[in-house]
């Protein structure tokens, strides 16, 4: 089969279906020569090939990402100057919107409209937010007794390694490069070994923006050898990544030892507290959003519901009536809320947590199965009743769309209840109470929390976990600080 049929074929640009990594400026097969098929996981069928990458590949584009950076092709440019390309990118984003949320829902399962309304629209945000903030990486003028002149300055790092999991393969990039290419560094992506291919779009469409060659280069191919590899090459100046927090841990050692900087975004499991003074209506249709959207891999779900006891009972019989008529099924009908799994491991491991916790004498409210259809990954949405905190599907990271409700007497016992857990990333307060939303809030130990809401989320708002969830932010200009080093300038002049 040609590329041109191949892409006819699967609904893929052309450019996409051939699956090369882009090193330097260029597409090329990986140095082994070798192909990874990318499964469509609503049907379980071939979608795409992508090169296998190599150690040689990585040495490679970090090669071309250092001589981007040496000769200042980007990183000398100004502020404004990259900004241009920036919004130039998200113009493209925008314009190209319905291709890129096909590609992305090709590769990951994920329903045609959220694909478009969340994850393209996000990534056009991003490098539109970045865009604005690369015109104002100022540095300050410090008042000294010395006599002279301090000044700060902010400079790019060098050689970003931008590493992103399977499950928003498109937001995670954009995130990463958006930041680190408006501070003026080069990049090297690594993406999921899964689904690589929106990160193959935005390597040609950033090059249409007019991003120069060598500053972005794509590597695709497994995590554990290229991962390892990229995280400690020499030339690498600072490490971007997002995963779960067994691998976070691991290349946080690997660059520990090398004494690099590194940003790390982890797993979470975020309790949701439901008081019986919320507006109940409204509550019951975020806390169903908070655990099925992006069919439940998502790090910011809300999959340990929390409610308080004089409505647990209404709770879930309002979840078991409601919960089945969520719309599952073929990510392509714009019609669809849940479609399926990203993968088969995905779908294995979600079955085994649900299995284990029913034989362990758990309630299966609602769902509890996969749902047979055209071959997909697909899982019911499942909702789980009769387990307490030490019980595995409520303490570890299911990242399907299950759901486990837990009751609670007191706000003491709810705050304990959701800091109850390893993790650190997003929490959840439903309350008509003012005072209850800001005393509960405070007491989270969580990067961020939303009240009356779920994942709600701006380029303009830090976030990023604490504990095992991770370190740093992203988003916001707190971002720029891990893609920046402070440079301090001090001009002795002589008195009169
Ligand atoms: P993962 O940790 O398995 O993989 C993440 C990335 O690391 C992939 O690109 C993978 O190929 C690569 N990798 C694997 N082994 C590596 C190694 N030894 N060295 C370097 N890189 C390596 O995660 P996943 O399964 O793709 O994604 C799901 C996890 O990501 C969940 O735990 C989820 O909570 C987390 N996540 C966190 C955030 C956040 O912002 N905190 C966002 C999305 C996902």
């Amino acid at each position: 089969m040609t590329i041109q049929e191949s892409a006819t074929h699967t609904g893929l640009p052309a450019h996409i279906a051939r699956g090369q990594l882009f090193i330097g400026g260029s597409w090329r097969e990986g140095d082994g020569g070798g192909r990874t098929d990318i499964i469509n996981p609503a049907t379980g069928k071939v979608a795409a090939s992508v090169a296998t990458g190599t150690v040689a590949d990585i040495n490679a584009a970090v090669a071309a990402a250092q001589d981007a950076f040496g000769d200042g092709r980007w990183s000398r440019l100004s502020g404004r100057e990259r900004s241009r390309v920036l919004l130039r990118a998200s113009q493209l984003i925008r314009e190209r919107a319905t291709e890129l949320a096909l590609v992305e829902s090709i590769d990951v399962g994920k329903p045609i409209t959220f694909a478009n309304v969340v994850d393209v629209a996000t990534a056009a945000d991003q490098y539109e937010y970045m865009a604005a903030l690369a015109q104002q990486l100022d540095g300050s003028v410090r008042e000294t007794p010395l006599s002279a002149h301090a000044f700060t300055r902010r400079e790019p790092l060098g050689v970003v390694a931008a590493i992103t999991p399977f499950n928003f393969p498109l937001i995670l990039s954009s995130t990463k490069l958006a930041a680190a290419l408006a501070a003026g560094n080069s990049v090297v992506h690594k993406p999921a070994s899964d689904t690589p291919l929106s990160a193959l779009y935005m390597a040609q469409l950033l090059t249409e923006a007019g991003l120069p060659d060598g500053v972005l280069n794509v590597v695709t191919g497994p995590g554990g050898t290229l991962g390892d590899h990229l995280v400690s090459h020499p030339g690498v100046a600072k490490v971007a990544f997002t995963g779960s927090t067994e691998v976070g841990a691991h290349v946080a050692e690997l660059a520990g030892k090398s004494l690099r900087p590194v940003t790390a975004e982890l797993g979470g499991n975020a309790a949701n507290i439901l008081f019986a003074d919320a507006d109940l209506e409204k509550a019951i249709g975020t806390v169903i959003s908070a655990f099925v959207f992006n069919t439940g891999q998502f790090c910011m779900a809300g999959p340990r519901l929390l409610v308080e006891r004089p409505i647990y009972e209404t709770v879930l019989g309002i979840l078991e009536d409601a919960v089945p008529g969520v719309p599952i099924g073929d990510p392509s009908d714009p019609a669809t809320v849940i479609g399926p799994l990203a993968s088969r491991k995905q779908l294995d491991k979600v079955s085994a947590m649900v299995e284990a916790a029913r034989a362990a004498g758990a309630k299966v409210v609602t769902g509890g199965e996969p749902l047979e259809l055209e071959g997909g990954y697909y899982y019911r949405p499942t909702v789980i009743a009769g387990v307490d905190s030490t019980a595995e599907v409520v303490k570890d990271e299911v990242f399907g769309p299950v759901l486990t409700v837990q009751p609670f007497d007191t706000e003491a016992e709810a705050i304990a209840l959701a800091n109850g857990t390893e993790y650190g990333l997003a929490a959840g307060v439903q309350t008509g109470s003012i005072s209850r939303a800001h005393r509960v809030s405070a007491a989270l130990d969580a990067g961020i929390v939303w009240v009356n809401s779920w994942a709600l989320l701006d380029p303009s708002v830090p976030f990023g976990g604490v504990k095992a969830s991770g370190w740093g932010r992203e988003y916001g200009p707190e971002s720029l600080d891990s893609y920046t080093r402070t440079k301090s300038t001090i001009i002795a002049f002589d008195q009169e």
